[in-house]
């Protein structure tokens, strides 16, 4: 019995050390060493090779390194495999500190200040109370839940959009298509938490921000196939919304001389709001295995009819 880590091998290396101090039982390679292939029970990968259902027979559990689990093609994986996503504070905690820093950058006017600094103006805006502003979350997951706790202290008016209904304290949240249009009605900064799926493709567009009140601004760190490029290009153009901070696009990264690069109304950092944190995701990864190993159902289990 093994487990095989196919990712960042720099990081593989300090699974492997953790590992071997927790769980010494379990052999541990890192691709594109695996030993014997017919040994390998549990593999953790960001991308995992197409052919993993032939390669490796006796695959009982395939982890993604990440919280996101789009690159997937859950058809390649063997039938019966489940495969768990990445619910890890490390994740988390940097989610919490990017995007409290994102929206609090947009209700302080950051992105107006950067580029009056560029022109060499001295020039005050009205400071609003935070009260006054009303941030939303597209996706009251484990991100999105995060972030509004985190956000509540400030005073903002809260609210939050899902599949299924939730309840959230201090916030108010809709659930489902039909209640989108009077959430963003609602979103002065609107932030997209969502996975990606054949639902929430292209999300992003043209429509959504219409649905928006004039001059929102959006942060995206969810994943660039959510944003519909041309729209939020043409929604700024036209004054609808104010400004965009975009963590993930697509592709990643951007081809030189995208308008994104230089947009005056564009901030643009490369995936990094989180980073899986060695330390956390293996103890995530070893309370699954125990779970698995007790025959008690793993938390983050990808539905595959889902997709998330
Ligand atoms: P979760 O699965 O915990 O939460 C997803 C949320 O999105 C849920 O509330 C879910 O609704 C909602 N949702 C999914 N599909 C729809 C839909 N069609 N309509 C309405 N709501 C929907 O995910 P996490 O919070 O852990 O992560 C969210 C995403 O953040 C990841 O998938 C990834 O893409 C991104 N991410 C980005 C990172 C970065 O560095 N930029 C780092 C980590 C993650 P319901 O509650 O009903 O299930």
């Amino acid at each position: 019995m093994a487990f095989l880590y196919k990712a960042d091998p720099v990081l593989g290396r300090e699974w492997a050390r953790l590992f071997a101090e927790r769980r010494p039982d379990l052999p541990f390679h890192i691709w594109p060493e695996t030993g014997n292939p017919a040994a390998i029970r549990y593999m953790a990968a960001w991308v995992p090779q197409p052919d993993v259902a032939t390669r490796f027979p006796n695959l009982e559990v395939m982890f993604s390194t990440g919280a996101g689990v789009d690159q997937f093609d859950l058809s390649t994986l063997p039938p019966g495999v489940p495969l768990v996503r990445m619910i890890e504070p490390g994740i988390i905690d940097a989610m919490v500190e990017y995007a409290t820093m994102a929206v609090l950058a947009i209700h302080r006017d950051m992105p107006d200040y950067l580029n009056h600094q560029r022109e060499g103006a001295w020039r005050k805006i009205r400071v609003r109370r935070a009260a006054t502003r009303r941030v939303g979350i597209l996706g009251l997951g484990e991100l999105g839940r995060a972030v509004l706790a985190a956000l509540a202290p400030f005073g903002f008016a809260l609210s939050g959009w899902s599949r299924s209904p939730r309840a959230v304290p201090g916030v108010t949240c809709h659930a489902g298509a039909a209640a989108l249009p009077g959430f963003l009605a609602g979103c002065d900064i609107l932030v997209c938490l969502l996975p990606l799926t054949d639902q929430t493709r292209g999300i992003l567009n043209r429509d959504l921000f219409a649905r928006l009140p004039k001059g929102a601004a959006l942060v995206n760190t969810g994943r660039g196939g959510h944003l519909v490029q041309q729209d939020l290009l043409a929604a700024l153009d036209s004054g609808q919304l104010s400004s965009a901070i975009l963590d993930v696009t697509d592709p990643e990264p951007l081809p030189q001389g995208h308008p994104f690069w230089t947009h005056p109304r564009i901030w643009l950092t490369p995936h990094i709001a989180s980073m899986t944190q060695p330390e956390t995701a293996v103890e995530a990864v070893l309370a699954n295995l125990e779970r698995h190993e007790r025959g008690e159902p793993m938390a983050g289990v990808v539905d595959p009819a889902r997709g998330y």
